[in-house]
């Protein structure tokens, strides 16, 4: 880092901020030399620096910035390696993007097995994050599809990590948010397609146990499921919304002008936010105006769309983010169990709505029981409803978080550690709890020196 400037780097969120050392090797020697100058790989060179991995930065707090040490940008080690066209196993180096997997591999038949709300995360990113989509209830997360990966140690090796060979170290890395080293290759599963075509139906339901009854009764019939609630809907609509189905369109399904070329790419098209907006722009009364019009225009309807429209419908937006303004955003994304979702659910909402605070898109999932089997792993989907909302930064912003949190934690649930910006070690080791002991016995076990840290991490004091 001698002779480096440092630079400013936050997440999608932009908040916060964090001064660190950028690094973007190009080859695996040129990242075991940032390893190297980190001090990773002299055991008395803890201290000299902490080091951290990033993919493309779409987590949204602090998770992805090693603060004042080095940040390791991975997006030029993006090579495919090998692919078998009868399984659908690919190989990859972690800074491939699950745009670049689509882009490639549909036309050849072949879908990324679990996608989440944008196609600019990297492998990488996915595998640390253990990433969810709208297939959790039926697929499970991101990790059920990977089969190994390699893994760069603060001792300076490489080693192979399966759910046979370095088991503990697999474990803890899936949903380790980088802190056990630096994924340098991958192997994965993709799933085979008929077309590149989504059909999907929308039912609105007028509140939230309305809601709730269509996920019971739709959602197994269906690979995809998500809901969007109107969060600013209170008494007897508090949680009205719109479940959204939809399924890999097969090509019986498609019309006669779609069936020649099923597995079209959508081309990229992009508008992009040029500017900071105004964060008085995101005020009660235009959150509410964009709920009611979403909730009346997305009725009951049954359509084919692109992939693309389906399941980036934000990537259309470049730097959608900065339509928060220049203090940023973050967004609090929380998992229930399934017995206490409901109210627990309810309290949050009202919650919500009581202080006014609406999100732009109050997303609502339902992740199935094929949860990470290990009891070694700070993965975040548990069996239950798990709720996103969006907030700006502002005054009491942090005040209102904590009672958020203490709901989640009254009810048994959890914050995802990729989205998150405000936990406390207090409230973060509630809801991890014992898979946190139990991980944290691995982490000094592979990296004794501490030497991956993150902001997050430094904040929430896991080391
Ligand atoms: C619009 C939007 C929608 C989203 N929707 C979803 C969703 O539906 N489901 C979901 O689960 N998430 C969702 N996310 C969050 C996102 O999927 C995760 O934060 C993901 O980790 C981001 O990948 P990235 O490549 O940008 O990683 P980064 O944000 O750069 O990093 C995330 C973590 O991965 C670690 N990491 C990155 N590369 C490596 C590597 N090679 N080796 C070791 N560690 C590494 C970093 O240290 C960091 O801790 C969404 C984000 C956005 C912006």
């Amino acid at each position: 880092m001698a002779g480096q400037d440092s630079t400013s780097l936050s997440g999608w969120g932009r908040y916060p901020s964090v001064d660190t050392f950028i690094d973007r090797p190009e080859s695996r020697a040129s990242l075991l030399q940032a390893v190297q100058n980190s001090g990773g790989t002299n055991s008395s060179g803890a201290g000299s620096g902490d080091l951290l991995a990033r993919g493309k930065g779409r987590s949204y707090g602090d998770a992805a910035e090693a603060a004042c040490g080095q940040t390791v940008l991975m997006e030029k080690l993006n090579r495919f390696m090998a692919f078998d066209s009868e399984t659908g196993l690919l190989r990859l180096e972690p800074g491939v993007t699950i745009a670049e997997i689509l882009q490639t591999f549909i036309p050849k038949g072949w879908f990324s097995p679990v996608v989440p709300g944008t196609k600019f995360v990297t492998v990488g990113g996915a595998i640390a994050a253990d990433i969810h989509g709208k297939n959790h209830h039926r697929d499970g997360s991101f990790s059920n599809f990977v089969t190994r990966f390699w893994l760069l140690t603060a001792a300076g090796e490489i080693i192979e990590c399966s759910r046979i060979q370095n088991a503990d170290i697999f474990w803890a890395t899936i949903g380790g948010m980088g802190l056990t080293g630096i994924i340098v290759e991958a192997e994965l599963t993709l799933s085979p397609i008929e077309s590149s075509y989504i059909s999907y139906k929308s039912i609105r339901a007028d509140n939230l146990t309305e809601l709730m009854g269509l996920f019971d009764q739709h959602e197994e019939r269906h690979h995809y499921s998500v809901a969007w609630i109107d969060c600013l809907a209170q008494k007897n609509s508090l949680g009205r919304g719109v479940l959204l189905l939809g399924d890999h369109a097969k090509l019986t399904d498609l019309p006669e002008q779609l069936k020649n070329h099923p597995l079209t790419l959508k081309p990229d098209k992009q508008v992009t936010v040029p500017f900071d907006m105004p964060s008085s722009l995101l005020n009660r009364y235009t959150m509410s105006t964009f709920n009611s019009l979403f909730y009346a225009v997305k009725t009951n309807q049954e359509k084919i769309a692109d992939y693309d429209s389906y399941f980036f419908p934000l990537d259309a937006i470049g730097s959608w983010n900065r339509m928060y303004g220049k203090a940023g955003f973050i967004q609090y994304q929380c998992v229930i169990p399934p017995a206490a979702s409901k109210q627990a659910l309810t309290e949050i909402l009202n919650a919500c709505s009581q202080k006014g605070w609406g999100s732009f898109l109050a997303v609502l999932k339902r992740f199935g029981s094929k949860t990470c089997p290990s009891n070694t792993s700070l993965s975040f989907p548990i069996a239950g409803y798990t709720l996103t909302l969006d907030f700006p930064v502002k005054a009491s912003l942090i005040e209102f978080t904590r009672k958020l949190d203490e709901l989640v934690i009254s009810h048994g649930g959890r914050v995802y550690l990729a989205k998150d910006a405000c936990l406390t070690p207090e409230t973060f080791r509630t809801m991890y709890n014992a898979n946190f002991e139990n991980w944290r016995q691995i982490k000094h076990k592979i990296d004794p020196d501490n030497v991956f840290r993150s902001a997050l991490s430094q904040r929430l004091e896991i080391n």
